[in-house]
């Protein structure tokens, strides 16, 4: 079941421009209801499955991932498996990271087999049964992610650190306080923050990153939406423009046809190919 949005999600009429915020001379978003006239396309027919990057794939306790679900094409990088995008993108942020002064920032953890969270939920299971607990299974899942349910097996988020361990304590150190600021300009969210473990049914994390990529990161950042959020919210406005520096985005929720200029195609649940995102890209020198 999806999380009630309705509460925190931003309230956007269709058509209605409206500013992010402090980001208001670099960005804005302009929701068009105008779908139907601008896109007057036959029905959709290609099979979008092939190109599904996962970026905005939606992984929790109520959409799993299957047993045999492996993302094709890991890299490997610093003894981790993980998406060679997200690879490149972590590469960047640590270099501007570095820039800024602050060192040492490493990966823990990527990529997670089905088998590997089986077993650690098992052994959870397993700890609790041995200390009389009858519902075990139960209690398991409280602090521990049931197989397939962890975002780690799409390869696409990672645990970090600059000490080698995972502290809650991170956020206060100048590596979490930078991530929180500045890892959207790269791709990345803060996936599970404190303000919504309502929501994300996850306790505050502030190691653990996922790459959706640009720009929706930072629309994410600008609207102060967790993932489970802003997939409701491209559900809704279904069609919205992005301006960046350079470059401006179109997002649309379930087109009828995809644009030749498409940057990212990916679907909103797992194996669920009535529900996707199309992404594109163009520069203002460039007309649609
Ligand atoms: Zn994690």
């Amino acid at each position: 079941m999806l999380p009630d949005s309705e509460k925190s999600a931003p309230s956007l009429a269709s058509g209605e421009i409206f500013d992010l915020g402090r980001d208001m001379t670099k960005y804005f978003t302009i929701a068009i209801i105008l779908t139907s006239i601008f896109f007057p396309q036959p029905a959709f027919a290609e099979d979008i499955s092939n190109r599904d990057s996962g970026f905005l794939r939606l992984v929790n306790k109520d959409n799993r991932l299957s047993a045999d679900y492996i993302p094709a094409n890991l890299v490997e990088f610093g003894g981790v498996n993980l998406h060679p995008e997200m690879q490149k993108a972590f590469t960047q942020m640590q270099n501007a990271m570095q820039a800024d002064g602050i060192y040492g920032l490493s990966i823990q953890s990527a990529y997670r087999s089905y088998a590997h969270q089986k077993s650690i939920f098992n052994q959870k299971v397993l700890e609790l049964a041995m200390q009389g607990h009858h519902d075990a299974e139960n209690m398991a899942a409280q602090s521990v992610q049931p197989p397939g349910a962890s975002e780690h097996q799409l390869g696409l988020a990672i645990d970090v650190s600059t000490d080698g361990k995972l502290c809650r304590s991170f956020g206060e150190t100048p590596a979490g306080k930078w991530l929180e600021s500045h890892s959207h300009q790269y791709g990345f969210i803060v996936r599970y923050p404190a303000s919504k473990t309502d929501i994300t049914q996850i306790v505050y994390e502030p190691w653990h990153l996922r790459y959706v990529g640009t720009p929706h990161a930072t629309i994410m950042k600008n609207l102060g939406l967790v993932l489970e959020e802003y997939l409701d919210y491209i559900q809704k406005v279904k069609i919205y423009m992005f301006w960046g520096e350079g470059e401006y985005y179109l997002v649309q929720h379930n087109p009828q046809t995809i644009p030749c200029e498409t940057v990212d195609v990916s679907s909103l649940y797992p194996f669920c190919k009535d529900e996707y995102i199309i992404t594109t890209r163009k520069t203002y020198q460039e007309s649609w």
